[in-house]
C-alpha cells in the first residue's frame, strides 16, 4: 500500500478563530447564549425516542409560530433554500404550471427553481421592489394560466418590503391554486396567520428573529397542500426532499414506526427548539409589537441622519430588515467596510435586484432591542462622516 503523501494543512494545526461581529445584517443573527447552549448539548441518535419527542416539540413550537393547525409541520434539515426547493420539488409535476410574483430576489430564485424542473409555464407578476395591489392580476393570471402553485416573499428582504397576504389565499383556492408562502425574513417580527390566512405551505429559516443558528427550516404543509403531493402520478426529483419520507422521519404520516431516511442535524434541532421556546413564551403579538417598535425608533434615527428609507409607505416596510437608499456621494461598499472595520458591526448592501440600490440593516429577534439600534445609528453616523467622497 502507498503511504500518505499530502501532508497534514498547516491551518489545521492552528486552533479554529472566529471573531465577535454585531450581526445587524439581514441574517444570520446572533445567536443568544441559551441558543447556543442548547446547541452544544451532548449529541443523542437522531433516530432515539428522545429525539424524537423533541422533533415533537418543535412540531409544536412551529404550528405556534405559524398559527397553523396543520399536522405536516416539521423542519428540513437544511437552509431556508431547502425548504424553497422542498415546497416546490413536491407540489409540482413536470408539465404543471407556477406562477410567481418577483417583488425581489426570492421569486427570481423559485422562478429559477422552476425553470430548472422544466415546468410549463412561469409568469412574473410585479416589478422588482415594488407593492403592487396585487389582487386584479392574480385573479387574471389564475384564470387565464391556471398554475398548481403561487409563490410569493411575505418579508422581501432584498427590498425591505413586507407584502400584505390577506385575500391572497382565498383568490387562489377559488382557482384551485395553492399558495406558497416565504417567511425566511419575516417570522416573529411581522404578523403572519397560516391558517387564518388560507395559506398552504409557508417555510422559514433558523437563522433570522428565531435566533438560531442557520441550517434548519420549518415548513408546514395544509391538507390541501398534501392532497395534492401525496397524490401525484410522479415521484418528486429529490429522494432527500420527499415528503413521503420526510413525512415518516417527523412521525407525521401515522405510520406506527420511523424509518431511517437521513441524519438529521441534531444540534440544529436542540437549538431550533430552544428558539422556538423563546419565542412562545415572549408571544407572537409581543414579538410583533416589539419588532416594529425598534424598527420605528431606527427609522426615525436614520430619518434623522438625512437618510432616505428605500421603501416610502411605513405600512409596508418590513420591521426586521431595512433598506436605506444609498446617500449621493458615496460609495456603499466602502461605508460597509468602514462600519465593519470600526465598529464590528455587520450591515449590508442590496441583494439580486436592489444591489447598489440600497443598505440593509437587520435586527432581528436577539438583536432587536433599542440598544443596538442605538449602536447601529452612531455607527452609520461615524461611517458618513469619515466616508463622504464628494459634495452631493
Ligand atoms: N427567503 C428570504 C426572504 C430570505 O431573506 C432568505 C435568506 N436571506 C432566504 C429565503 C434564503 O434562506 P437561506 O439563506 O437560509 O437559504
Amino acid at each position: 500500500m502507498s503511504s500518505v503523501t499530502i501532508p497534514p494543512p498547516a491551518c489545521m494545526l492552528r486552533p479554529l478563530e472566529v471573531p465577535f461581529r454585531y450581526l445587524f445584517g439581514p441574517g444570520p443573527s446572533n445567536v443568544p447564549p441559551r441558543i447556543l447552549a442548547a446547541g452544544g448539548r451532548p449529541i443523542i441518535g437522531h433516530m432515539h425516542s428522545e429525539m424524537f419527542g423533541i422533533m415533537n416539540d418543535i412540531k409544536k413550537g412551529i404550528q405556534y409560530a405559524f398559527q397553523t393547525s396543520n399536522n405536516m409541520t416539521l423542519a428540513m434539515s437544511g437552509s431556508g433554500h431547502t425548504a424553497m426547493e422542498c415546497a416546490v420539488f413536491n407540489i409540482v409535476e413536470p408539465g404543471e404550471s407556477v406562477l410567481v410574483a418577483i417583488n425581489g430576489i426570492w421569486g427570481e430564485r423559485v422562478a429559477e427553481i422552476a425553470e430548472r424542473m422544466g415546468m410549463k409555464l412561469i409568469i412574473k407578476i410585479m416589478p422588482a421592489h415594488c407593492f403592487l395591489e396585487i389582487h386584479p392580476y392574480l385573479l387574471r393570471a389564475l384564470a387565464k394560466h391556471k398554475p398548481v402553485l403561487f409563490f410569493l416573499t411575505h418579508g422581501e428582504s432584498s427590498a425591505g418590503l413586507v407584502h400584505p397576504m390577506d385575500g391572497v389565499g382565498d383568490i387562489c383556492h377559488k382557482y384551485n391554486c395553492l399558495l406558497l408562502v416565504d417567511s425566511v425574513a419575516s417570522l416573529g417580527a411581522a404578523p403572519l396567520l397560516m391558517d387564518q390566512q388560507n395559506i398552504d405551505i409557508l417555510y422559514t429559516g433558523s437563522q433570522k428573529a428565531l435566533n438560531a443558528p442557520p441550517g434548519t427550516a420549518p415548513v408546514s404543509f395544509s391538507e390541501r397542500a398534501c392532497h395534492k403531493m401525496f397524490n401525484r402520478k410522479t415521484k418528486p426529483v429529490s429522494y432527500l426532499l420527499d415528503m413521503t419520507h420526510l413525512s415518516n422521519y417527523w412521525g407525521n404520516d401515522g405510520k406506527p414506526e420511523r424509518i431511517y431516511h437521513h441524519t438529521g442535524p441534531v444540534s440544529g434541532f436542540f437549538a431550533l427548539r430552544e428558539s422556538l421556546a423563546i419565542l412562545a413564551e415572549m408571544g407572537l403579538e409581543n414579538s410583533w409589537s416589539h419588532h416594529t417598535e425598534i424598527a420605528e425608533y431606527l427609522w426615525k434615527g436614520l430619518e434623522d441622519l438625512g437618510l432616505k428609507l428605500f421603501i416610502k409607505d411605513k405600512d409596508l416596510r418590513l420591521p426586521s430588515v431595512t433598506t436605506i437608499a444609498i446617500p449621493e456621494g458615496y460609495d456603499w461598499k466602502e461605508l460597509l467596510a468602514y462600519i465593519m472595520k470600526h465598529h464590528r458591526i455587520e450591515f449590508t448592501g442590496g441583494l439580486g435586484p436592489s444591489v447598489g440600490m440600497v443598505l440593509r440593516i437587520g435586527l432581528m429577534g436577539y438583536n432587536c432591542n433599542k440598544a443596538n439600534a442605538a449602536m447601529a445609528l452612531a455607527a452609520l453616523e461615524d461611517a458618513l462622516k469619515q466616508c463622504r467622497k464628494s459634495k452631493a
